[in-house]
């Protein structure tokens, strides 16, 4: 018996190391990360992920108070971190945005450009403050992101991009109409490929993630609430996703584990886009 117990002890042990080999390779020691919107929802909790993985975080948002709420979440866990406030609609706040991570921790490895905003209008009565805003946040904000980051990465030889996308790249959502917000997320997913050919050979990956329905205050408005039975029935998990649902996905494209993936649209989405 006594044998035996060795035996399997042995299998245990072994079995354990073997799995800490493959885990090692989702840390992030001594890596550093920015991450847009991140005052609340789905980018807080990918601050926080990158956070345990042992990143430095640097945590951004147009709202400074929910950024440095964010900040202080982290500190309280040991996890250096960072409070910017930034509008990525304009190219030099995300300029100035990487130069304070410089400034602060000395280098960057990983940026998650996922500051992102939506209305809901008929297309025909959309005006121009809402396309433009919209534009300007979701698509030109992760564009001025994703430059501004790779400067410093591309010089360096190393860094992992992810933009949040949407499941609205590749489907019409309906009963609520968000053309301009369909349309900018169309564009990250193209931007994404475009750029993670271009910067890949070069050591700079860029991928997107593209969630389905998440339960955040981006989807807590009157209307919203009104249509959630119907997304709920429309998507095979019966549920909406939570923020935690989305973190395994930003790991896995920020470790070495993805070192041959670029230009992916990782969609998760409870299986909504499958029907
Ligand atoms: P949220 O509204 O809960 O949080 C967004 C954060 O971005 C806020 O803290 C806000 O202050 C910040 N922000 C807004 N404009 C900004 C700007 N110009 N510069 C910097 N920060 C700005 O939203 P969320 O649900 O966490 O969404 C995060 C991202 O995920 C967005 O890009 C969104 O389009 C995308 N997404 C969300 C869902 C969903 O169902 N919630 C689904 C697919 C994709």
């Amino acid at each position: 018996v006594k044998d035996k117990l060795t035996k399997a002890q042995e299998i245990v042990s072994t079995a354990s190391v073997r799995a800490k080999g493959v885990l090692n390779k989702f840390a992030l020691d001594g890596q550093v990360a920015v991450v847009t919107g991140a005052g609340q929802g789905i980018g807080r909790s990918i601050a926080h992920a990158l956070g345990e993985a042992g990143a430095k975080v640097a945590v951004a948002d147009l709202e400074f108070n929910r950024a440095e709420t964010v900040a202080a979440e982290l500190q309280a866990k040991g996890i250096q971190s960072l409070a910017i406030k930034v509008d990525v609609s304009k190219k030099q706040e995300c300029e100035d945005m990487v130069q304070k991570v410089l400034s602060a921790f000395g280098d960057l490895h990983i940026g998650v450009n996922n500051a992102g905003i939506v209305f809901h209008s008929d297309s025909e009565d959309t005006s121009e403050q809402e396309w433009t805003r919209t534009m300007g946040v979701n698509l030109n904000g992760v564009f001025y992101c994703c430059q501004a980051e790779a400067k410093h990465m591309l010089k360096k030889g190393y860094g992992r991009i992810i933009n949040t996308a949407s499941m609205s790249a590749t489907i019409v959502n309906h009963p609520q109409r968000q053309v301009a917000y369909n349309t900018s997320k169309a564009g990250v997913v193209h931007m994404t490929k475009t750029l993670g050919t271009e910067w890949c050979d070069r050591g700079v990956t860029v991928n997107c993630i593209s969630p389905g329905y998440v339960d955040t205050e981006l989807n807590r408005s009157e209307l919203l609430l009104q249509v959630r039975t119907q997304w709920l029935n429309e998507t095979p998990m019966k549920r909406l996703a939570d923020v935690e649902d989305l973190v395994g996905g930003v790991l896995y494209l920020t470790s070495k584990l993805s070192n041959f993936t670029t230009g992916l649209d990782l969609i998760m989405d409870g299986g909504f886009t499958c029907w």
